[in-house]
């Protein structure tokens, strides 16, 4: 039996949002490995092992999967969203990289997903359509003032911004202090948008001026965009409507 590793984008929750090309591996798998909410969107069927993990062991599941295609396992690192952001795919090839010089020869592919921000931007309009970046707000894996630090740079040179990861109870703080930093370096105006559990029955969207932002408005099923300072709102009935235009004037 050869084995495989192929480490998914499972997108943000809806079934319609995962590819063909997830369904297909998932389809052809002994094995599925990942943190334990996304292990779960998997059905269960006979021949198909579940192997869920917390979400601190990113590492040591991705030795885990590596180790099972070595022995000829087809193996499926799943992440939410796409694994390529802020996700399981740099976990794996951090395990690579470390590991026993044979594992380099396996079969390994990362299947794209659909992430957190294109689905809420998609939900709200259009207000990742000009220059934009993405932050992951969690001061796990790096320090907050690095944080501040590309915070800041990024308000200046007006990119409209996504935040992963923006609140938990862990941190209560450091969303509360985003807040603090964005208003000293943006307009009461600028448009945020919080997007909750987009695609999932749970969705909820918001849009409020930057003035009218708290920290209790996000949490960490969401991803916060913040508009550039073109970003504009579509007054109408029903939900929120932002876009960016695609052009700056020169
Ligand atoms: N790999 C994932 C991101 C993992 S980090 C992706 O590409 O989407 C986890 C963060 O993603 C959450 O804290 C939240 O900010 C965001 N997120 C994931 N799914 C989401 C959803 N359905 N709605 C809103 N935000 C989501």
């Amino acid at each position: 039996m050869t084995g495989w590793v192929r480490i998914a984008g499972l997108g943000p929750g809806d079934d319609a949002l995962v590819t063909p090309d997830v369904q297909a591996a998932i389809a052809e798998a002994t094995d599925i490995v990942g943190y334990i909410p996304y292990v779960r969107r998997i059905a269960p069927r006979d021949g198909l092992r579940l192997h869920e993990s917390d979400n601190r062991v990113e590492i040591d599941r991705a030795k885990h999967a590596l180790e099972m295609a070595e022995a000829g396992r087809r193996v499926v690192v799943v992440s939410s969203g796409d694994p390529g952001v802020f996700a399981m795919a740099s976990a794996v090839f951090e395990a690579l990289e470390a590991g026993p010089k044979t594992w380099r020869d396996l079969d390994i592919a990362v299947l794209p997903g659909i992430t957190a921000m294109l689905a809420a931007a998609a939900r709200a309009g259009a207000p990742l359509g000009h220059d934009f970046c993405a932050i992951n707000l969690s001061d796990n894996l790096k320090p907050f003032a690095l944080i501040e630090k590309r915070l800041r740079l990024a308000a200046e040179a007006d990119f409209a911004m996504a935040f992963y990861n923006p609140r938990s109870a862990s941190r209560p703080e450091g969303f509360a202090r985003t807040l603090e930093i964005l208003r000293e370096c943006c307009e009461p105006e600028r448009l945020i948008l919080f997007a909750r559990a987009v695609s999932t029955p749970e969705e909820a969207l918001h849009v409020v001026p930057l003035a009218d932002a708290t920290p209790e408005m996000a949490d960490m099923r969401t991803v916060v965009i913040v508009g550039s300072s073109a970003t504009r709102q579509i007054a109408r009935n029903g939900s929120p409507l932002i876009y960016t235009p695609r052009s700056v004037p020169a």
